[in-house]
């Protein structure tokens, strides 16, 4: 993969602006799969320049992500705030500005707005019109020595075609007519992002740019930046929008979860959430039909190069599918550790250990989240009510089904305590149906529950325990 034999440095460049979009997961993965590969250096860069969007304790929930998820970065966290306080940016707005690469701004955003409502009434594109690009030094100087306040405006040379080579989406070209003179400082001394992420790429030699598709826009432009300091440009990759379920809208909140936070809230699995973001907008191919990996064989599998132009569709079934197969395949006491938090939330009241472990046991194989544990079978927990037409198998009358429950209720008296285990009632209440299963285990098994669905009776036999098991049949035997 890194066929230049250079040593790979990528970074996390998070904006610390709140909770983590699933999209933002995707890129950290994408970068550390892409790293590991590679033996590269992933550093974490806090990209915090937008003063007006930062959250108070976004850096630590974001760190928090990162070490949940076990894709840890070798250098950082790097505040872009903080070497802003060093001047770090400054020297390089110098630089453009002395090169006559750039140039002060004092147009107010009043008149900013005005220009851009008469350019659109005459259906030109809104772009500033170089207004103080034309203002001679000596008013430039009188201005900021006035105290005015000023941005710091990038020139972007007309008419020139600039081709991004892209790892994803291969060759871009878009044309600089296209591009604004983009706002490099802000009037409260700040570097935007394109300056900012620029320099930052520069100065920690990041050889490879991993980033979502709602930068490619930005990427001539940080083109031209590297150009104008005579600076090696980076690599990029631009990876897929994520769309929700229908494949064709952007994946908005509007329409559900977004954050990893809900989805861990929801009772999803880490490695499930891992697997399904890593999944979405790139599959190993080759005519594979296997789903579930973990990190290990991402790592091995993974490749950048084949990661999908097209946008992605957040299929949440997917994730519950996927993450009932990670369920399916946990130890028992795995399972115990993970769902008894919820366990206790959605039944407060209930303490036998014994009960609880066997209920998990029988729900081990179709629960899709923990947040579920217990609720689709009620019957479980409190007392049940059953009518003649549910306890009748199909076609059968009420006397054969009554004649199928005091047959049943005999055989299950006859087990004592010690032996209502999972495995001698499926023995033996199968040896008892013979070719006849349905006639047999149907009515028992809505006496048991009082629903059409729900668990094999011996399974809610054993749960349930002997006393009430056999009160249930008797009650559905009086109805009769
Ligand atoms: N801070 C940007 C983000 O949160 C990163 C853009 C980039 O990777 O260059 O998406």
């Amino acid at each position: 993969m890194n066929t230049e034999n250079k040593e790979v440095v990528v970074r996390y460049a998070p904006s610390p602006t709140g909770l983590m979009h699933i999209g933002t997961l995707r890129t950290i993965l994408y970068n550390y799969l892409f790293a590991k590969q590679n033996n590269g250096t992933i550093l974490l860069r806090i990209e915090d320049t937008d003063q007006s969007r930062k959250v108070d304790g976004a850096v630590e929930s974001l760190e928090n992500l990162i070490t949940w998820a076990g894709i840890p970065y070798d250098k950082g966290p790097i505040f872009q705030s903080k070497r802003v306080k060093e001047g770090i940016y400054n020297k390089y707005i110098d630089k453009l500005l002395n090169n006559g690469d750039a140039y002060y701004c004092f147009c107010s955003s009043k008149r900013l707005d005005e220009m851009r409502k008469q350019q659109i009434l005459e259906k030109k594109p809104p772009m500033y019109d170089r207004k103080c690009f034309y203002l001679q030094k000596s008013e430039v100087q009188k201005r900021i020595d006035d105290g005015e306040k000023y941005v710091i405006r990038f020139l972007i040379p007309k008419n020139k075609n600039i081709e991004i080579k892209d790892i994803v989406r291969g060759k871009i070209v878009i044309n600089t007519n296209t591009i604004d003179d983009q706002i490099l400082l802000k009037s409260d001394g700040f570097p935007t992002y394109h300056l900012a992420s620029v320099v930052d790429d520069h100065e920690m030699k990041v050889t490879h740019a991993i980033r979502g598709e709602e930068w490619v826009t930005s990427t001539p432009k940080h083109i031209l930046l590297y150009n104008a300091f005579k600076w090696k440009v980076p690599k990029f990759a631009h990876l897929p929008l994520l769309l929700n379920a229908d494949g064709k809208k952007k994946l908005s909140k509007r329409q559900g979860d977004v954050a990893v936070e809900d989805f861990i809230a929801k009772g999803y699995l880490k490695d499930a959430i891992i697997n399904f973001v890593v999944l979405l907008g790139w599959n190993p191919g080759c005519g594979s039909t296997k789903e579930i990996f973990n990190l290990e064989e991402l790592i091995e599998k993974f490749n950048l190069s084949k990661v999908h132009k097209s946008g992605a569709a957040v299929d949440i079934k997917r994730l519950d599918w996927m993450n009932a197969q990670y369920i399916k395949n946990m130890n028992i006491d795995e399972l115990i550790k993970f769902a008894l938090p919820y366990f206790k939330e959605n039944f407060p009241n209930v303490t036998d250990n014994k009960f609880i472990k066997k209920v998990l046991t029988v729900e081990q194989d179709r629960l899709e989240r923990f947040t579920q544990v217990g609720l689709e079978n009620p019957f479980f927990f409190e007392s049940v009510s059953v009518n003649k037409e549910l306890l009748k198998w199909k076609g059968a009358d009420d006397s054969e089904t009554k004649s199928q429950l005091e047959k049943a209720m005999q055989i299950l008296t006859s087990i004592t305590d010690s032996h209502w285990t999972r495995k001698n009632l499926t023995e033996i209440l199968m040896t008892a149906a013979g070719d006849k299963k349905g006639d047999f285990l149907w009515p028992i098994r809505a006496a048991l529950t009082g629903e059409k669905y729900s668990p094999s009776p011996m399974d809610c036999a054993w749960v349930i325990g002997k006393e009430k098991s056999l009160d249930r049949i008797k009650k559905a035997i009086q109805i009769f």
